[in-house]
């Protein structure tokens, strides 16, 4: 296997950063898969006399260890190619299993460290998913940090029978000892949170008030920390997970000075950039209440309780359910919201995507390429999407478009079967035999759980002036969760950033 010129040139020069000598331990078969492995471990392992290779019969073939040489396995392994948005997960497990400290907070590896239970995990992933990488260089880390944890990361395409036999249908799939653990991307935090149950609110005691609390942790939030900060004033930032939606999208072309970039790239700059300041960042948790006192107060899940004179509200949006009986019991075994992450999985099987807007419509001409056919399901009796995509779509012989059309039911025994719908036009009832539904319905604010004294729209969308300002004094908001008319990430951030300028006039005025 022949690496491209240019990842080679970029990994000889982490390779410079190798800390000590590390020994893949591979399983390896005669078969074409075993081959294509092992050339790519040579060919990495001709980068640098700190590599090498040995062969050793392992649970899967063909599968490799990244072990320090002459220590104990680190617990780290992968299961097939860490290819496409593996390669990443590939060079940091090499750094950290050489001694490189991963980048988290002091305070997370001392959670790790002192998880006391033997834990194996195992994810399946596809090289097409942008969400997978997230979960298994998170699950590296503990395996690094804990002698006690160990991982397993599974490319689905080498393991096909084992996916089937598993009832994978959604990636990542994380097992645990054997048994389902999660299915989709979690943070590091949300996964110890998971393992070890939610962080004592006792941890939060100490906090002194803040000037400025930023809930939210996606482009509106992160601009608005940056700005409350640079005033030099108080600023924390309560975050489920950093990134927001922008950890679902590949590429992003419209980051006006930036032609092209990535999702979790961007963030992570952005997250660096939050970094330089003194912000204190609260990461995997999630607020559930706001009450305003002498000062306002944000209760969090756990039950602890934080302090602000001002809050920037930044709460994004997430997919839309169809909310049709089958959408909930057949989540990640069929029903899925990421054609990117779970597309292939569908490979040559039969597709539904209910939605003709533009995401819709994206996702119809991108699963077109892999399955067997794809029905568009489309509630109005026209597509929303532009005329460019309906353009493409009509070009593809795969693809039936049925308008008019609303969905009543997904079926299925242990997984998708089939989907049933009704004509709009005479109430006909129809039924499709398929494998997997992709909903592409739109977004829906994170919303429903603030208190009635800050207005929403009946979209449930945060009402603000021009300020930011909502109708709750000294409670601002920002991006995709506020009433703005358009949701975009340079659009959040410039919202953030005048939320968190109207909170500092609110705080020199009050
Ligand atoms: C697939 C996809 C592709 C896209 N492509 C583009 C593109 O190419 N270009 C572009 O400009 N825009 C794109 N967008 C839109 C863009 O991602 C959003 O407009 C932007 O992310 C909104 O930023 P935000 O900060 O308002 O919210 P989000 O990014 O949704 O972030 C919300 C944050 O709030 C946190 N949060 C929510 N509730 C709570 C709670 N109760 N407690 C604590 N934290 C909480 C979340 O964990 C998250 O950190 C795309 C969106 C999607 C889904």
């Amino acid at each position: 296997m022949a690496l491209d010129v240019e990842i080679k040139s970029q990994l000889a020069q982490y390779l410079e950063l190798l800390e000590s000598d590390v020994e893949f331990v591979a399983s390896l078969g005669n078969d074409e898969d075993s081959q294509k492995v092992k050339e790519f471990l040579l060919e990495i392992a001709e980068m640098s006399p700190k590599l090498s290779l040995v062969e050793k019969a392992l649970d899967r073939t063909p599968s490799f260890q990244v072990n320090r040489k002459n220590q104990e396995p680190s617990g780290v392994a992968f299961a097939g190619l860490p290819l496409g948005h593996e390669f990443t997960s590939f060079i940091l497990a090499l750094l950290q299993v050489a001694g490189r400290k991963p980048k988290i907070e002091d305070e997370l590896i001392t959670r790790i460290q002192s998880i006391q239970s033997n834990l194996h995990f195992e994810t399946y992933v596809s090289l097409t998913c942008h969400n997978c990488p997230d979960v298994v260089q998170a699950l590296n880390i503990l395996s690094v940090l804990n002698p006690r944890i160990s991982h397993t990361m599974i490319e689905g395409g080498m393991f096909k029978a084992e996916i089937d036999e598993r009832k994978v249908m959604a990636v990542p799939t994380v097992f645990l000892n054997g048994a389902e653990f999660s299915s989709g991307r979690m943070s590091i935090e949300q996964l110890v949170e998971k393992i070890s149950g939610p962080q004592d609110a006792s941890t939060f005691n100490n906090k002194d008030i803040f000037d400025v609390l930023v809930v939210g942790g996606g482009p509106a939030g992160a601009s608005a920390a940056i700005y409350a900060a640079r005033k030099g004033i108080k600023t924390g930032m309560l975050v489920e997970t950093f990134g927001g939606q922008v950890m679902e999208t590949v590429g992003i072309e419209n980051m006006i000075g930036t032609p092209y970039t990535e999702g979790p790239q961007l963030m992570a700059q952005v997250e660096q950039h939050v970094k330089a300041y003194p912000v204190d960042i609260m990461k995997g948790q999630r607020a559930k209440d706001i009450r305003k006192n002498d000062l306002l107060e944000v209760e969090l899940e756990n039950g602890a309780v934080l302090q602000a004179k001002s809050i920037v509200l930044a709460l994004g949006a997430k997919w839309r359910n169809i909310n049709v009986p089958g959408e909930d019991a057949f989540r990640n075994k069929g029903v899925t919201y990421c054609p990117h992450c779970d597309g292939p999985l569908f490979t040559n099987k039969k597709v539904a995507v209910i939605g003709g807007g533009n995401s819709g419509i994206e996702a119809a001409i991108d699963l077109a390429g892999l399955a067997e056919h794809v029905y568009v399901l489309e509630f109005l009796p026209e597509l929303k999407a532009d005329q460019v995509l309906q353009d493409r779509l009509a070009q593809l012989k795969n693809v039936t478009v049925l308008k008019n059309v609303a969905t009543k039911e997904i079926v299925g025994n242990d997984e998708v079967e089939g989907i049933i719908y009704t004509d709009r036009a005479d109430n006909s009832e129809h039924r499709i035999d398929l494998a997997g539904v992709f909903v592409q319905i739109g977004l829906v604010p994170n919303t429903n759980w603030l208190p009635e004294t800050i207005q929403t729209t009946d979209r449930g969308e945060i009402i603000v002036d021009k300020h930011g300002q909502t109708s709750l004094a000294g409670v601002f908001a920002a991006g995709d969760c506020t009433d703005s008319a358009y949701k975009q990430i340079i659009i959040s951030m410039g919202s953030g950033a005048t939320a968190a300028l109207g909170a500092f006039d609110y705080l020199i005025r009050n």
